[in-house]
């Protein structure tokens, strides 16, 4: 029997079946587990079932030296060394399933149509009882129709956003991305542009990249200044993608029309005077957050899991070189 960590119970029937197998050990608690018992967690344990707010550094590694595999409930995996994990011989597990990517990619347009509808503003309008009767100019908004959508990162989930924005609602795709992808052009009559030449011609932008070097604040205060005075950013990505001071500056100047943020740079901490401004839509990182997506992410971690032990490589490896390094 092998011992298995979970560092938060998770949503829906999976883990039973790893219990049927297994000794499965869950932190209790509803909250994110603290890093004493994380450690502890991973001393006692052969394989470390962990989310996107566990820290899974050095530290957390070297604390076993037999652990057999780290099987993250999450598609980003920014929160794991992964080069040293590599280095240790660890393979790592992702859940990339098509109902995250579905739950991400409507909630996008969720945040789309909120921020530019003013619907969280209208809302609120509607609830302090100030409506007093129809008028032509009453919370004016923007449409999506027609409009120009800039992709940045155009992976499993920007790939979905696309779909939809083409075929849903008549919006014009442009995307950027470090891989050109020909095909998809052709499918979806989307352009390949340059980031600068995105970020100065769409009236929406949004942010599909994981977390990487190359990718932290990938829009701050210059690439905001290149933006349309109209246009809107979406982040469902990851919090430190933007700067987020530099978007508070830029929403509050009106050098862009508003926001709609997931996820935050120092998540669950909001930049100052974020919550002050009307012009943007905050949701508490929950673009994932549907029955359907969280219970297949948790089958999926469950599923990586008992491939990795009965000794075949998990489809959803994020490091697959680990399997050549020493034939784990
Ligand atoms: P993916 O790996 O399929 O796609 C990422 C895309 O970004 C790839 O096409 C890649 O080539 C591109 N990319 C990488 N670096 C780039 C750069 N510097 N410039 C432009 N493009 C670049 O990932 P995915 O499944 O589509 O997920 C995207 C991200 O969404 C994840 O990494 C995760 O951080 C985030 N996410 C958030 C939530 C949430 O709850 N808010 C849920 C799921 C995923």
């Amino acid at each position: 029997m092998v011992k298995i960590f979970v560092t938060r119970n998770l949503p829906g029937e999976a883990i039973a079946k790893l219990k049927k197998k297994h000794t499965v050990q869950i932190y209790p608690k509803d909250k994110v587990i603290p890093r004493k018992k994380l450690l502890k967690g991973v001393k006692w344990c052969d394989v470390l079932l962990c989310l996107l707010t566990d820290k899974i550094d050095k530290e957390v590694i070297d604390a076993n030296p037999n652990l057999k595999m780290i099987s993250n409930y999450a598609v980003g995996f920014n929160n794991i060394d992964v080069k040293y994990a590599t280095e240790k011989g660890i393979p790592i597990t992702n859940t990339p399933g098509q109902a995250i990517v579905d739950a991400v990619a409507e909630h996008t347009f969720a945040l789309m149509l909120a921020v530019s509808k003013r619907v969280v503003e209208a809302d609120t309008f509607t609830r302090k009882k100030k409506y007093r009767g129809w008028s032509p100019t009453l919370l004016m908004g923007t449409e999506l129709t027609g409009k120009t959508l800039g992709i940045i990162g155009l992976g499993r989930i920007g790939t979905g956003v696309a779909e939809r924005a083409g075929h849903g609602l008549g919006m014009k795709v442009i995307y950027h991305d470090v891989r050109r992808d020909k095909k998809f052009e052709k499918k979806y009559k989307a352009q390949f542009v340059p980031l600068n030449k995105l970020l100065k011609n769409s009236d929406f932008i949004t942010l599909h990249v994981p977390l990487l070097k190359s990718t932290r604040h990938l829009i701050g205060a210059k690439e905001l200044k290149m933006m349309k005075k109209t246009s809107f950013l979406i982040n469902t990505s990851r919090g430190p993608v933007v700067d987020e001071k530099a978007l508070v500056s830029a929403l509050k100047k009106r050098q862009i029309a508003g926001a709609g943020l997931d996820v935050y740079e120092f998540e669950p901490k909001l930049a100052p005077g974020l919550t002050r401004l009307q012009n943007v839509v905050l949701t508490p990182h929950i673009a994932s957050a549907t029955i359907e997506a969280r219970s297949e992410m948790a089958w999926d971690a469950v599923n990586n899991i008992l491939a990795v032990l009965s000794g075949k490589k998990a489809a959803k490896t994020v490091n697959p070189e680990v399997y050549k390094k020493n034939n784990k």
